[in-house]
């Protein structure tokens, strides 16, 4: 018998009423659906996904100021998963259709080059993501500042994960019995910055890397701790997570970044989980050099993004899913993204719901 097979039936012996995990990182939300997983679990097993793709969390109105860049003359470059998400004025991708200078980059360090090549644009980095990305874009800045360019700026729309999971887990709405931590932003952060949701909030909290085994490894510890009835957090990544993280990222960060309010969409505004540039990298903030104010953004009509990032409902549960709303026509950005939860679900499992 395969360790999978084996720990299906463990959890099929350990779970016998209704629990739902929730699986943050849309990494893990695809490699489920991709081994198969779900029909492995016992039906009082729910899995429900978070707001683990960055392009998702992206609110709108964040977005919008990237847009109203490209109106402004400046050339906005961005990862290859933000272009086609839309904001109120169209999208990078149809901008740049429209011949404005909207450029996929593959990584932060690109936009050296970008800017160096041509000193007398304006080159602006749409910085997105978790705590994965902006170890990169802080990279960026400390090497723009060594060689004194001038022309370049940075968007710093970085979400930090834990804020983001305090949110979740204090919702009484969703009764998350247990969290499958993401593995890539855990090999940054660490242990500690996720301890609170068993120790403060009684959730036990499992960080998992994405291979099949990995994730049920991890729902059989999470199934382990609820029989019990003691929280705990634990890895089952290995060596890749150490508990202190990586130091080196962590100081790049801390050296460029300091938190700040952000708004995520379908969580809205959250307390200290944004990374703005310190002063001492000011003169690269695009908010500042260009005085762009950030405001939360509307949803597009009928979409649902926000409902399904928080794990209220499935991609099913949209009326736009499959018939407005498919990855070649996208509504929101949940369908954009090769992350996103209502991508995954329109590609894996159109017909068939799956068990929460
Ligand atoms: S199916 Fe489309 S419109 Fe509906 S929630 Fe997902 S991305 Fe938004």
């Amino acid at each position: 018998m395969d360790r999978v097979t084996a720990a299906s039936q463990a959890l099929k012996r350990l779970v016998d009423s209704p629990v739902s995990v929730m699986e943050v990182c849309g990494t893990h939300t695809v490699s489920i659906f991709r081994s198969g997983i779900r029909s492995l679990l016992p039906p009082e097993l729910g899995l429900v996904s978070g707001p683990g793709c960055p392009v998702c969390v992206t609110d709108q109105g964040e977005i919008d100021c990237a847009l109203s860049l490209l109106d402004r003359g400046a050339v906005v470059a961005a990862y290859g998963d933000m272009f086609r998400v839309p904001g109120e004025s169209g999208s990078l991708a149809s901008k740049r259709e429209r011949g404005f200078d909207a450029r996929v980059v593959t990584s932060a360090f690109d936009l050296l080059a970008m800017a160096e090549g041509d000193p007398v644009k304006e080159v602006v980095f749409l910085a997105v993501g978790f705590e994965t990305t902006a170890p990169a874009t802080a990279a960026l800045l400390i090497e723009a500042s060594r060689r004194g360019i001038r022309n370049l700026s940075v968007l710093s729309f970085h979400k930090r994960t834990p804020p983001a999971l305090a949110s979740l887990s204090a919702d009484p709405g969703l009764r998350i019995s247990g969290f499958l931590l993401p593995g890539h932003v855990s090999v940054i952060l660490g242990h500690a910055p996720f301890s609170f949701l068993a120790s403060d909030r009684g959730i036990p909290s499992v960080i998992a890397g994405f291979d099949p085994e990995q994730i049920v490894s991890g729902l059989v510890d999470i199934a382990l701790q609820l029989h019990s009835g003691e929280a705990a957090l634990h890895s089952v990544y290995g060596r890749a997570v150490r508990p202190e993280g990586n130091r080196r990222a962590l100081e790049l960060m801390d050296r460029v970044f300091e938190s700040r309010d952000s708004c995520w969409r379908g969580l809205g505004p959250l307390a200290k989980s944004g990374l703005a540039l310190r002063a001492e990298f000011s003169g690269f903030d695009a908010e500042k050099r260009f005085e762009l104010k950030p405001e939360q953004g509307r949803t597009p009509p009928g979409c649902r993004c926000g409902d399904v990032l928080t794990g209220r409902i499935t991609p099913h549960e949209c009326p736009l899913f499959g018939s407005a709303c498919t990855p070649a026509s996208p509504t929101g950005p949940c369908m954009v993204s090769a992350e996103g939860t209502c991508g995954a679900y329109f590609k894996f499992s159109r017909r068939g719901g799956g068990p929460r």
